[in-house]
């Protein structure tokens, strides 16, 4: 067998001594699971600074048995990115020195980035260039286009905008023999077979590391309209969904929502933030318009609507935002919900859909059946209710010890999963399944779904050279 020093001197031969590194102190911060569960490991990084070297590199690795694991910027919260974690030897390819946006085309509403850029690089460029990228996540200063597109990355505009399956219009990849497959065109309609691009997207390293992409650009939001509103129950956030499509069709843009413990996480630790108004309910809906037009033509509509919700018993209370700053304290509410319940204590995860019109059923379902399953847990749920994704976290009891409860993550996982799947619904709405839902993902899909998806990678990665830990056990 090759020794490591030999695998190192042939890798910087062919890519450059920059490269490549096996440096610990260099490769360390790749090793680090955002929520600090896991640590991988690796004795060899590779960040290769074009297509050409990285092709080099991947038909080497491929040549030689060597699995890789591309990692963007390392905020997947499924273990998907790091590499070692089975105790198999995995080298590192970090997209990190691929960053350019290398052109924007306002007229096509198109823009060509690395894959190394962030999504945030992304918003920047398309804003100067007058349009709008609108992805937009909490982890946006850091994930990148490659790990968003191979993620199939959501967020909070999925309801108006779609995820980024729906964003991204062409791809370059590096397969697993190191053949570069090049499709970056523009081109809306394309009815030329299959579509390689469609199976990277959301395919989490498995089948190809994208190199490059062509990413769908709309039109800039010139204006917002944004409400803080007080709901009853879930069923009743759902009939304003409607009402709130009603009135205002497409330019529905957010409707997230937060339930009252989850709130109050947020005021008890995250210093500045207060109620927008008195009333306490035991959920609430943040809200927002988005359109071209002037801020006075979507407030109206926004009154109107909330205006007929309160009539009508959907809204007990609403507040709509009246400056800049006041839409950033409702957004810092929901955006804070994360940080707020980690500091509250330990909780156990769930990242699942429902079709939108059963997530009052789901919740009405789930959440007494788990309350008496854990006694003491706290269910915290929050997320994209417009799109059907709800974070269904669930906090330890107060005073419990944390790591008993974590113990707890699995068979939790698996009967939360189980009503998930009663309801019609997916185990992983916008994470992925990475190396964590695996067994999961097993159990629970239909032999054809799994079976065709085993082909799949078969047939473009014969030798289980990418990413061989994610998706499949
Ligand atoms: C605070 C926070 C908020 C978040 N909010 C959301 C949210 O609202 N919606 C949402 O969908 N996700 C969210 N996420 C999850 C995460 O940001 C997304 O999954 C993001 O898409 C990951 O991008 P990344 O560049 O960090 O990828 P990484 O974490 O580096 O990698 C993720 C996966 O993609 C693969 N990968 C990375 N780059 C490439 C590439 N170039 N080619 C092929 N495969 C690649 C990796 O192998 C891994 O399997 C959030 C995460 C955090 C930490």
């Amino acid at each position: 067998m090759t020794a490591l020093s030999e695998h190192l001197a042939a890798l910087r031969a062919l890519v450059g001594e920059d490269s490549v590194t096996d440096d610990p102190a260099r490769i360390a911060p790749h090793m680090a699971d955002w929520r600090g569960r896991y640590t991988g490991s690796t004795d060899i990084m590779l960040m290769p600074g074009d297509t050409d070297a990285l092709s080099r590199a991947v038909r080497y690795c491929h040549d030689h048995g060597l699995p890789v694991v591309p990692q963007g910027g390392n905020t997947g919260l499924v273990a998907g990115g790091l590499p070692g974690l089975n105790g198999r030897r995995e080298i590192l390819v970090s997209l990190k020195r691929m960053t350019s946006v290398i052109h924007v085309d306002a007229d096509d509403h198109s823009l060509l980035a690395e894959a190394g850029c962030t999504i945030a690089a992304v918003q920047d460029a398309a804003e100067k260039a007058g349009r709008m990228f609108p992805l937009s996540l909490a982890s946006e200063g850091s994930c990148t286009v490659g790990g968003t597109i191979a993620t199939n990355a959501g967020g909070v505009h999925v309801i108006r905008y779609g995820t980024m399956r729906r964003l991204v219009l062409g791809v370059e990849a590096v397969l697993a023999d190191g053949k570069i497959f090049e499709d970056l065109s523009p081109l809306r309609k394309d009815n030329r077979g299959y579509d390689l691009k469609q199976l990277l997207i959301g395919s989490e390293g498995t089948l190809g590391i994208i190199t490059k992409a062509t990413l769908q650009l709309s039109p800039a939001e010139k204006s917002r309209a944004t409400a803080f509103i007080a709901v009853r129950d879930p069923g009743a956030a759902l009939e304003l969904l409607s009402l709130a499509r009603d009135h205002g069709g497409d330019r529905v843009s957010v409707f997230e929502l937060i339930c009252e413990t989850g709130l109050e996480m947020v005021l008890t630790h995250i210093p500045g933030t207060r109620r927008p108004f008195e009333h306490i309910s035991p959920w609430y809906v943040l809200l927002e318009l988005g359109g071209a037009e002037a801020r006075s033509g979507l407030t109206g509509p926004l009154e109107k609507l909330l205006e007929n919700a309160l009539e009508a018993g959907l809204a007990q209370d609403a507040s709509i935002a009246q400056s800049n700053r006041q839409r950033s304290e409702f957004w810092r509410l929901r955006e804070s919900l994360s940080e707020a319940q980690s500091k509250e204590g330990a909780s156990v995860k769930h990242d699942i859909s429902v079709p939108v019109g059963k997530v009052p059923a789901f919740l009405t379902v789930a959440t007494p059946a788990l309350e008496a399953a854990f006694p003491g847990i706290r269910v915290t749920p929050f997320g994209h209710m417009g799109d059907g994704n709800l974070h269904f976290n669930v906090m330890q009891p107060k005073g419990a010890e944390k790591g008993d409860f974590l113990a707890l993550w699995d068979g939790m996982n698996r009967m939360v999963h189980d009503f998930v799947t009663d309801h019609g619904g997916s185990i992983s709405a916008e994470h992925g399944i990475g190396t964590i839902k695996r067994g999961e993902l097993a159990r629970l899909s239909t032999p054809a779904r799994l079976e065709t998806q085993r082909a799949i990678k078969k047939a473009l990665d014969p030798k289980g050279i990418l990413n061989p830990g994610a998706l499949f056990n």
